[in-house]
Formats: C-alpha cells, structure tokens, sequence
C-alpha cells in the first residue's frame, strides 16, 4: 500500500515533490522561486554527506576555506568563455540603498574567477604547489528553467575543489584523484552512475575537458551529480598563477576544479524511494535504527527499561540509533521512520521481554527478524551490511536497465519518444550538428563519452549516418 497520492514509477516528479514534502526534507514556500528551506531531515542527509566528503578530503590533502559571495564584474569578464557560459544566470548587486554603485558585484555562480585572483597572489614557485582548497557554500545560479527542490535550485549548497600544480601530469593525477574521492561517496551512497567525458561543445566553461557523473532517475532522465573539470593552464594564464620550476624558468599553474551539491540527496531520495517513503543508505543514514516500544497497559515499565538498556548497548557499540518514546501509537512510529527512511527498526514489546529477545525489521525488504537481546548488535552490523548490499545490486540493475544500445535512426527516435528513454549508448559522428539535432527534436542531450573506458563502435553515427568516432551516451536530463 502507497502513503503517497501517486507511484514513483507512474508519475515519479509527483511522487518525489510529495516525498520530500512530506519527509520535512525540504519546505518551498519561502516565497523566493528555487530558493527552499533545507529542513533539519534534509540537512542530517547533507551534514552526513559533508562528513564523508570532509574527509576524502583532508585524507587528500585539500584544505578548506571561505571566499566572499560577492565577485566583482571584472573578475567574471577575465575569462571571456567562462563569463559568457553563466552571464544568462549570474544575479547581480548594482546598488547600496538608493545609490548605484560605480563597480558591481556578481553574486558567485561558482568561484573560480575569485579563488584565482587569490592564487596569483599566493603563489610564486612551484614549492607553494600542490595547493588543494575547497569550500563549502551556497551558489546562485538564477535560470530560466522551471525549478525543482534539490534537482533544480536557483541557490543551493555545495562543495567546490580548486588545485593548482606544477605540471600537467600532477593535474591530470589530480582529475583522478577527484573521481576517487567522489567515486568511493557515491559508492556509499550505493548510487548508480556513469562517469561520462563531456563532448567539446559542452565542456566547462574555460576548461579543457569535463568529466560528469550522471545518475540515471526512475523517470527516465539523467541528473547531473558532480563534475570534475581539467583546466589546464586557461585560467592561470589569464589570472596570472605564475611560478618558478626547479631549474629557473616560469610557468603557469596547471589547475582543475571539482564541485557536488545538495542534488545528490535528490538523487539518493529519486533512486532508493518507494512507496512508503525514504530509503535512506545506512552509511549516510543520520539514524540508522529506531527503537519502537510497544506498550499494553500494566506492562509498560517492563518494556521501557527494555528499550533503554538496548538503546545504551546499542548506542556504546558506535551505531547512530534513537529510542523513540513519544507519546504517539507504534503503528504512527512505523509510519514515521518507514517515511524518514531509518533502515532498521527494533520493536520491543512485553513478550519480547519475557523471552529477552527484540524483533528487527529492515526498511529496504520489510523482512522481521527475532534476535536474542545479546546479540543484538551482531544482527544490527550484519543487517546494515545486507541492506547495503541490496541497495546497492538495486542501483547496479537499475542502471543496467537504464542503458538501450541504438544502431540506426529509427531505433534512436523510437527509444527517444518513449515515455522513459534511460541512457542510449548509439555511435556519434562527433559533430555538433548531431547534438543540436537530437537537442531541438527531442529535448535530449549528448552526454559524452565513457571516461577511461574506449567502447567499440558498433556502427555509424545514428543520427546522420556518416562515419562514427565514438560511442556516445544520449538521455534526456535535468
Ligand atoms: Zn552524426
């Protein structure tokens, strides 16, 4: 039975806005398009993530700071190609109460321009590098587009990674680096994704190749979860991030930048969810098992302690587990944390006690188990293991599922005007003529090429039949 109006797979965008309305992920109506209250259910979810990334990174050597929000217009219109990929969203400060100031200042749409200018000043020889910083804040990128919570912002919070280097080999080490650290999270995250190189027309802007991570949503479109970005010496040249080598002469810093938003816990929301509500990961979980007493009239005292005594074995064991004693039915509990998406729930009620066992149920499969008291956390690591373990097989085969291979135009348009098209992996000649093609006739991308892996073509460009280069991915995205 479904708590929510509609079915994830039937109408998944009416699904997910119920769910993340419900859930108290996050609250729209602040009266300011695209711009929600994170609620304190969604931000546990990004706190969590924080962590977890927070230290991929200082395990890696990055250090974080803070720069300003605001950027001035002449730092933005340094770079020409990276000023005019954001000019359509940038919001812009041009007045101080009534009087219009002489320099204006953009509000960050992301913050290479002002980390860089900082750079140049800090570094002066190859010594000073590698120099890996990243930061934590909110962007604000003001499109046109329609807006959705977590997948389409118009402000949101995220973790952008600047680095300098001396050379290009460390900078291309630092790209894999980068796929590492965001690689391993969304493997904990147990998201499915491919890693896809961004065709030419569609790289960063300044940049001399990008690399994306999408993640495959149960409607049949592609969201967007991170992107790496090798920028080579394009903005170091422009912002002068010149060094000393070694043996005397100068060169210019070799730099990439890396970046992820709240959009993941959209992704983990779109791509675990079901009808009862969240499923939330139990590495990421901010609780992982909730303790549900249940009470007969007489016997309470009995369960409570119960539920305290395995709240502490359960707590001293390192799990992070709440012992929910509200004053509210079990069946309104079950409801609850099925919704939040607590991956486990013990249940102690009076029979429990006299046979000093609990019963265990998992969120992901609803399967009940009976343990004895004393092994309580053995079962609790051994569960959250298996749970992970499901999640993840479910995220592997659903993007199995999610990929068609295409040869010839028919199959293309075919697969395209499905109601969930997935990813098509298809043989792309490379021109952008294609891309635009596939863009203006069916609202879909080409995403790009797999990283790191030379796929065979299988045949010629699906579009316009001539020669293909490669083996493209095509999807429609957010
Ligand atoms: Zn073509």
């Amino acid at each position: 039975m479904s708590v929510f109006s509609k079915n994830k797979e039937e109408n998944f965008m009416a699904w997910y806005l119920d769910i993340v309305r419900r859930a108290q992920i996050v609250d729209t109506r602040t009266e300011v398009k695209g711009a929600n209250v994170l609620m304190a259910n969604g931000y546990e979810i990004w706190d969590r993530m924080k962590n977890v990334l927070d230290g991929k990174f200082k395990k890696t050597g990055h250090k974080n700071m803070y720069f300003p929000l605001l950027i001035p217009e002449k730092f933005l219109t340094l770079e020409s190609t990276h000023f005019e990929g954001f000019v359509p969203e940038v919001g812009w400060v041009t007045k101080v109460g009534e009087r219009d100031l002489e320099e204006i200042y953009a509000l960050r749409p992301t913050s290479e321009t002002i980390m860089y200018h900082m750079y140049a000043q800090w570094i002066r020889a190859y010594t000073d590098m590698p120099l890996k910083v990243n930061q934590w804040c909110n962007i604000i990128r003001i499109d046109t587009k329609d807006t959705k919570p977590l997948l389409r912002d118009r402000e949101f919070q995220w973790t952008e990674a600047h680095t300098c280097h001396s050379s290009a080999e460390e900078a291309e080490e630092q790209v894999k680096q980068s796929m590492w650290i965001y690689g391993s999270f969304f493997d904990e995250c147990c998201l499915p994704y491919i890693i896809v190189k961004r065709p030419k027309h569609d790289t960063f802007p300044g940049a001399l190749y990008s690399v994306a991570y999408d993640c495959p949503l149960p409607d049949g479109k592609s969201l967007q979860i991170g992107t790496t970005h090798n920028l080579d010496q394009g903005f170091s040249k422009v912002f002068e991030i010149r060094f000393q080598k070694a043996d005397g002469s100068h060169d210019y810093a070799y730099q990439t930048c890396y970046g992820l938003s709240t959009r993941v816990i959209a992704a983990v929301i779109g791509v675990h969810g079901d009808s009862r509500g969240l499923i939330i990961p139990p590495f990421l979980a901010p609780m992982q098992a909730v303790i549900v007493p249940i009470l007969f009239k007489g016997k309470e005292e009995k369960v409570v302690n119960e539920c305290k005594e395995v709240l502490e074995t359960v707590k001293k064991a390192g799990y992070r587990v709440l012992y929910d004693d509200k004053d509210k039915t079990s069946g309104w509990k079950f409801n609850e944390y099925e919704l939040l998406g607590v991956p486990l729930r013990i249940e102690i009620g009076p029979k429990d006690v006299e046979k000093e066992s609990v019963v265990v149920v998992r969120r992901d499969t609803k399967e009940k188990i009976s343990v004895k008291k004393d092994n309580i956390n053995r079962t609790i690591n051994e569960l959250l293991e298996k749970i992970t373990d499901e999640l993840k097989t479910r995220a592997k085969n659903f993007l199995e599922n999610s990929i068609t291979d295409v040869l010839t135009y028919e199959e293309l348009e075919a697969q395209l005007t499905l109601e969930k098209a997935g990813y098509i992996r298809t043989n792309w000649c490379t021109d952008v003529s294609c891309s635009d093609h596939i863009k203006e006739k069916f609202k879909a991308n080409i995403l790009g090429t797999k990283y790191g892996e030379e796929e065979k073509m299988f045949g010629n460009c699906s579009i316009c039949g001539n020669e293909a280069k490669e083996v493209a991915y095509i999807s429609k995205t957010y």
